[in-house]
């Protein structure tokens, strides 16, 4: 078999957890499989180098930013080499661009466009552990380009599908997927298995297990993908096809997402083409806009309010100054999106208003909801995120 394995940050945060995880990646290879290993850099690595930049710089050239943080994982990829090799087990380490992974030229989130395997397949064959550095790639005019914040998840999706691997495991420092972030809420439980859907929506809500990207990859490309642990031997969670799941919760999970922040435009002209405009210069911007408010306009002007990722709070600053298309902007950093999804919802009403019901409960006022058929996200104030999610966990029965 050929299995794919990605180590995350804290896995490999230290030169001991290094040498331990070099001993896991020895048992794959002496149960007579071909291994090709992805590594992210030494947690808190990534970090670091953002705060190095940012001491010169608010606005950084991200071409350099790039330079800067591809070197994380190119560290820890050449260490794990090393190890093995001194082991007994013949290893090379390979950055993005080594292992031909070819992304477009969006800086500091780049798309994987194709991965041209040849090399890794090279030192495949050779009998060559293969250790390739993660959340990198390389432009199609050679520069150095990474793939979004937990972009590791993503390489070692992609190369899976690209080599065409039988398993790719994700090892992290929690025992899988679990029905909330389980530092938030010691009661959440570990599901065995979760469909490509709700790890998708849980991922891109907030819950950081898993990089949403990778998921949506995986489903593309169908790659058996499991996340576990690399501190114990737990099984983990299979993440596969809806019709492979036997029993549908009508609630799988609840996601926090902490890197929100909230943008309102008051007295904006109401007539045709002004939502147009507003959200055509936030895409000419590269920022990703979320959830979106329009109150009913009266005296000829409306409230516009959207969420953006806080990361990009300085690019819709300057888009929103350029375009003038109101007097008034706000912005909140403020606040967090709480967020239940669940397949089962599909066919069930009434989900919502639970949600609804503890909030009020709590006392926890709501400022913006959006729905879709597999979840509800909630807009509070920040203070009261984790209290949200345990009251939610809570009232959905996560916990039995
Ligand atoms: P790595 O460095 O291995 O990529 P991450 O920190 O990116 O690890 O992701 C693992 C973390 O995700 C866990 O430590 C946990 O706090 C968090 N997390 C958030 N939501 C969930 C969830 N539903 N299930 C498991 N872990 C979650
Ligand atoms: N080191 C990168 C990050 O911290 C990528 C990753 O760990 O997956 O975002
Ligand atoms: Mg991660």
């Amino acid at each position: 078999m050929l299995i794919v394995q990605k180590y995350g940050g804290t896995s490999v945060g230290t030169v001991e957890r290094i040498e331990a995880v070099a001993q896991r990646v020895i048992q794959t290879r002496k149960a007579g499989n071909d291994v090709v290993v992805v590594v992210s850099a030494m947690s808190g690595e990534t970090n670091k180098l953002l705060d190095f930049a940012a001491y010169f710089s608010k606005s950084p050239n991200q071409r350099e930013v790039d330079m800067l943080l591809s070197s994380g994982e190119r560290v820890t990829s050449a260490l794990l080499a090393i190890a093995l090799s001194e082991l007994g087990y013949p290893a090379v380490s390979m950055s993005g661009r080594q292992a031909g992974i070819v992304t477009d030229n969006f800086h500091t989130k780049a798309r994987i466009e194709k991965i041209d395997v040849a090399q890794m397949q090279a030192r495949l064959n050779e009998g060559n552990i293969v250790v390739v550095a993660g959340f990198q790639g390389v432009t199609c005019n050679g520069e150095v380009s990474t793939l979004g914040r937990g972009g590791s998840d993503l390489s070692a999706v992609a190369i899976a599908g690209a080599l065409e691997a039988n398993l790719c495991e994700i090892y992290t420092d929690v025992d899988g997927v679990y029905t909330t972030d389980p530092r938030i809420e010691p009661k959440a439980k570990k599901l065995d298995k979760i469909s490509y859907d709700e790890m998708l929506e849980l991922a891109s809500l907030g819950a950081k297990v898993l990089q949403s990207r990778s998921v949506e990859m995986a489903k593309k490309l169908n790659v058996n993908l499991v996340t576990r642990s690399s501190f114990n031997n737990n099984e983990g969670t299979l993440i596969t096809k809806e019709d492979n799941i036997m029993e549908q919760p009508l609630v799988s999970g609840i996601a926090l997402d902490k890197n929100q922040a909230r943008v309102t435009l008051r007295g904006v002209t109401d007539k045709p083409g002004i939502a147009a405009e507003i959200f055509k210069k936030l895409a000419d911007s590269n920022v990703n806009v979320d959830m979106i408010i329009q109150n009913v306009g009266h005296d000829g002007t409306t409230n516009l309010g959207f969420t953006v990722p806080q990361n990009e709070l300085e690019a819709t600053r300057k888009a929103m100054s350029e375009l003038k298309a109101s007097d008034v902007v706000e912005y909140d950093s403020d606040i967090v999106k709480v967020s239940v999804v669940g397949v089962g919802m599909k066919s069930h009403s009434g989900v919502a208003c639970i949600a609804f019901d503890t909030m009020a409960k709590e006392n926890i006022n709501i400022e913006m909801i959006s729905t879709s058929e597999i979840k509800i996200s909630l807009v509070i104030q920040a203070k009261y995120g984790e209290l949200a999610v345990r009251a939610l966990h809570s009232a959905y029965k996560l916990d039995k």
